[in-house]
């Protein structure tokens, strides 16, 4: 396997890069400028094929784009990464031809907003006991039921949301749903009160009574956890991107601030060095990991092992690399930006508790 990025690969670094720097900004409450910037360069579809409105680029470039965004901004990051990983793909993989000529044209061009809501208040690291009903009815189902702590929640215009149509049945008994943002219904709860990731908005998602066309159910009756849990390798690696992104800001943001102490005599001492160091080489471990497991995708291997090594990998690296740099730093508007914002990464798309269990298991059966 080659894990040295391509001269394509490279070239579109560098352009994710300046756009990310130039381009973006965080004054607005929901970062709805970033994603149109990033919809008019397409990168909303950036890995969807071309005959979808997509880009056709690899998976591995769309992590590329991940962590330069979320370098910048990890809200927009965030956002974006649920609107490919877990928003759009569900329909590039598992929609029939009306679905996708429906959604994806409009997912992959920006002027959609895709959501991904499996999570309730009992149902988190544990999906399988979701407990949000849907009834069969003529011409479709009626879903009731609430989803909890999802991302672009009352900004997103399609979610795919899985709920439970066989009681008895456990994880065979839950199928998934294209909801739109309109229909009659689907109620959005205020944004929650989040430590960091303020600009992207994390709501409880009600359903009361909701109505869903026949028409858009995604896979078959009783297919939604197997489509869920397809999606979360995926999901993992484009977390583990962002884990890169925000690793990266805090030991660039302490290399500058020690390059200009040093520029002004200021000795800075061996134990700074030592622990700007080994941040800088626990991110090329990072890197490293995380772009195996977006090669493996790519590949159409199984990389659920690798995926959850690299979250775990490049998420922790976050937290800690944004501790370590406020420790060398001091207080610093911006390093505590980065350690707000790198607490969820450790959480979402599978706790990084659940990810231990998920590389146990897999070291296990080999
Ligand atoms: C900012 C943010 C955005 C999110 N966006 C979305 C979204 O868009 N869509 C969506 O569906 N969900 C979303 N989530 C939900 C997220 O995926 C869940 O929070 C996560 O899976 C953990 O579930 P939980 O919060 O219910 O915690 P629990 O499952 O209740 O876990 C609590 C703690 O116990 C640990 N734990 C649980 N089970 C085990 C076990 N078997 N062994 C060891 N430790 C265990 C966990 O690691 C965790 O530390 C988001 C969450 C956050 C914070």
């Amino acid at each position: 396997m080659k894990l040295v990025l391509s001269a394509h690969h490279l070239e579109k670094q560098k352009e994710f890069r300046h756009f990310a720097e130039e381009e973006m900004n965080g004054n607005d409450q929901f970062p709805r400028k970033n994603l149109l910037k990033a919809g008019k360069r397409g990168y909303m579809g950036l890995p969807i094929p071309v005959e979808f409105g997509g880009q056709g680029e690899d998976f591995l470039t769309y992590i590329l784009l991940i962590e330069e965004i979320s370098r910048v901004c990890a809200s927009t990051g965030v956002i974006m990464a649920v609107h490919t990983s877990v928003g759009s793909f569900p329909l590039l993989y598992y929609g029939n031809h009306e679905q996708k000529e429906k959604y994806l044209n409009g997912l992959a061009s920006g002027k959609l907003l895709g959501a991904f809501a499996l999570t309730e208040a009992g149902a988190g690291s544990d999906a399988a006991a979701l407990m949000t009903r849907a009834a069969a009815v003529e011409g479709g189902y009626r879903i009731n039921g609430c989803k909890l702590f999802i991302t672009s929640g009352g900004e997103a215009d399609i979610y795919t949301v899985f709920a439970r149509d066989d009681k008895e049945a456990g994880s065979r008994g839950i199928t998934a749903f294209l909801v739109e943002k309109k229909s009659a219904g689907l109620i959005a709860g205020k944004p929650e009160k989040k430590m960091g990731l303020k600009l992207s908005s994390t709501t409880e998602l009600r359903m009361e009574n909701l109505f869903v066309p026949l028409s858009n159910r995604l896979g078959a009756e009783g297919e939604g956890f197997k489509i869920a849990m397809s999606l979360l390798d995926g999901g993992r690696i484009g977390i583990a991107a962002q884990g890169l992104g925000l690793a990266r800001a805090s030991i660039d943001y302490t290399t500058n601030c020690y390059r200009e102490k040093e520029k002004r005599g200021i000795k800075t001492g061996q134990q700074s060095a030592f622990i700007l160091a080994n941040l800088a080489t626990r991110l090329e471990a990072a890197k490293l990991l995380t772009y195996r497991a977006a090669l493996l995708k790519e590949e159409g291997k199984r990389c659920s092992k690798e995926a959850s090594m690299a979250k775990i990998c490049a998420t922790d690296l976050a937290m800690d690399a944004a501790i370590k740099c406020i420790d060398l730093c001091g207080f610093d508007n911006n390093l505590s930006q980065y350690f707000c914002d790198a607490k969820a990464t450790q959480i979402y798309e599978g706790s990084n508790q659940i990810q231990r269990i998920v590389v146990a298991r897999e070291m296990l059966k080999e």
